[in-house]
């Protein structure tokens, strides 16, 4: 039962990035009605698909606050979520490296910081022992931090995961639905959309980088997002070999600087930058921020910069004015905020949805748990680390269509973009089959298999079902 029959939701929740879709599984494991809306044609469409994609184990978040706690939560629940639900996941760990003396004076705080936070194992080493993990490193390292937990995972599907449990848990997927406006009727809140108007008891607000502009809708004016430009750099599979684990820098009051890291696929990441800007929707990468990540990459791994770069994106981070998550339950209008979440979301977002289901409880949702749950989606595995379609002997034996590669450079099949279409959230576009299967990601970025991707994607398209089921209110 998705709605009573007066076509109300129980609860909507706004935003089906990483915080609202896991927000929208964790409700609809009880006897409520949800609905999980997007202003976008897609789930994962917004920040949470453009990141560094770190498993944070949340050493270095500032203890005490909510973030700390929920990082450090969010970990545990997404690790294990991983495991059952078959998102890839690499422990690779992380060095954490000094490379001048108030950096170096820098890392017993920062290993007792992250006792504080919980996290026992970091170690603090000597430059041979950075050298000897990390032998590509530029010159100039003086010593490090070890944090043998920090992993890498798939950020995309770890949405469309979340999301696809909300949807076999019963929850509505509302897309192309950019909330507008909000009305109160009859003890109702009524969002009006650019898709028709949502009607629904209780309203969660995990917009992400609108989540401010919602708020105000709902009469609170507590904090301003301000977009945090995040550009990189992806370098071909070929620099995979000069690191095998996270390469971090000292954080400083700005942030988390600039890492090199191994991607999931198999890829080497250099970035982020750090910039805010105005403009809510730029996520294009610049001349100058390019630059700024070459000057880096410069100093801290030179061997990299002489391999070839196949891709490079930006992501913008919600920052805002507030020092900490801002994750608060309005009773009276039965309307709940999970905002001011930037650069950790990946990470804690299965604990921002556990956090805010205990705050409507309090607040008054009735939260009774369903007994008859279906078992969590098995995803498609786009990680290098664990056995792919196209390596899987058995597996083509039985369908032959995972062994047609489609896509040579990421070795992404026939099956794996059928199978993607007929998923419980079939991709609307072009990019939201590159987030399910990795077709046309890798060094030639689609210029050989572009057409024939195309072509399947009209073919599959035609048959696939349609993205989301229509909203009550759709007609009037
Ligand atoms: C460069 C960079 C690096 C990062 N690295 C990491 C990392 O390594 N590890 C980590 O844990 N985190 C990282 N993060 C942070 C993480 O990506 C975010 O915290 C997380 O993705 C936020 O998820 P979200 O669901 O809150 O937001 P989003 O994914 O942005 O989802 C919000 C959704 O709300 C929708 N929306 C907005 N307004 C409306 C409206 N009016 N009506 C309907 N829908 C609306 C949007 O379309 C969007 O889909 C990084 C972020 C960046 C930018």
């Amino acid at each position: 039962m998705n709605t009573t029959p007066s076509g109300t939701f129980d609860v909507a929740v706004i935003g089906a990035g990483i915080v609202g879709s896991a927000i929208a599984r964790k409700l609809a494991g009880y006897e409520l009605g949800v609905a999980l809306l997007d202003a976008r044609d897609d789930v994962g469409d917004g920040t949470s698909k453009a990141n560094t994609a770190i498993l944070h184990t949340g050493f270095d978040a500032r203890p005490g606050t909510l973030e700390a706690r929920l990082v450090r939560e969010g970990y545990r629940l997404l690790s294990e979520y991983a495991g059952r639900t078959g998102i890839p996941v690499e422990r690779t760990g992380a060095l954490l490296v000094a490379w001048n003396a108030e950096e170096l004076a820098a890392l017993p705080g920062l290993r007792e910081k992250a006792e504080r936070n919980g996290y026992d194992r970091t170690e603090i080493v000597g430059p041979d022992e950075v050298y000897r993990q990390v032998p590509h490193l530029g010159e100039g390292a003086l010593g490090g931090l070890t944090v043998p937990d920090e992993s890498i995972i798939c950020t995309w599907t770890v949405n469309l995961a979340l999301a696809t449990e909300a949807v076999l848990r019963g929850a509505t997927l509302l897309l192309n639905r950019a909330v507008r406006a909000v009305e109160e009727r009859d003890g109702v809140t009524v969002l009006r959309t650019s898709g028709g108007e949502v009607r629904a008891r209780w309203v969660v607000n995990a917009a992400g980088l609108g989540a401010d502009v919602i708020d105000r809708l709902f009469g609170h004016d507590r904090f301003t997002v301000t977009p945090r430009r995040g550009e990189l750099l992806v370098y071909d599979k070929l620099a995979r070999p000069l690191v095998d684990r996270i390469v971090l820098p000292v954080p400083t009051a700005l942030g988390k600087g600039v890492l090199i890291s191994p991607t999931i696929y198999g890829n080497v990441m250099l970035g982020p930058t750090a910039e805010d800007l105005t403009d809510r929707t730029d996520t294009a990468t610049s001349a100058e921020g390019l630059a700024f990540l070459l000057g880096k990459g410069e100093k801290l791994m030179p061997e990299l910069l002489r391999e070839e770069v196949s891709a490079t994106y930006a992501g913008l981070r919600a920052a805002s004015d507030h020092a900490d998550y801002l994750i608060e339950a309005d009773a009276g209008r039965r309307y709940i905020l999970a905002g001011g979440i930037r650069s950790t979301g990946l990470t804690s977002g299965m604990a921002v949805a556990e956090h805010v289901a205990e705050l409507a409880g309090e607040a008054g949702l009735p939260l009774v748990p369903r007994e008859d749950l279906p078992e969590p989606p098995r995803m498609p595995n786009l990680g290098e680390a664990y056995l792919r379609p196209y390596q899987d002997a058995a597996r083509i034996a039985a369908d032959p269509a995972y062994g047609t590669v489609v896509c040579f450079c990421e070795r992404v099949t026939a099956g794996e973009i059928r199978d993607a279409f007929r998923s419980p959230i079939p991709p609307a576009s072009l990019e939201g089959l590159r987030r399910r299967t990795r077709v046309m990601n890798g060094r030639c970025q689609g210029f050989f298999c572009g057409a024939e991707v195309k072509k399947l994607m009209g073919a599959a398209g035609g048959s696939a079902p349609a993205p989301c089921p229509p909203s009550p209110e759709d007609g009037r």
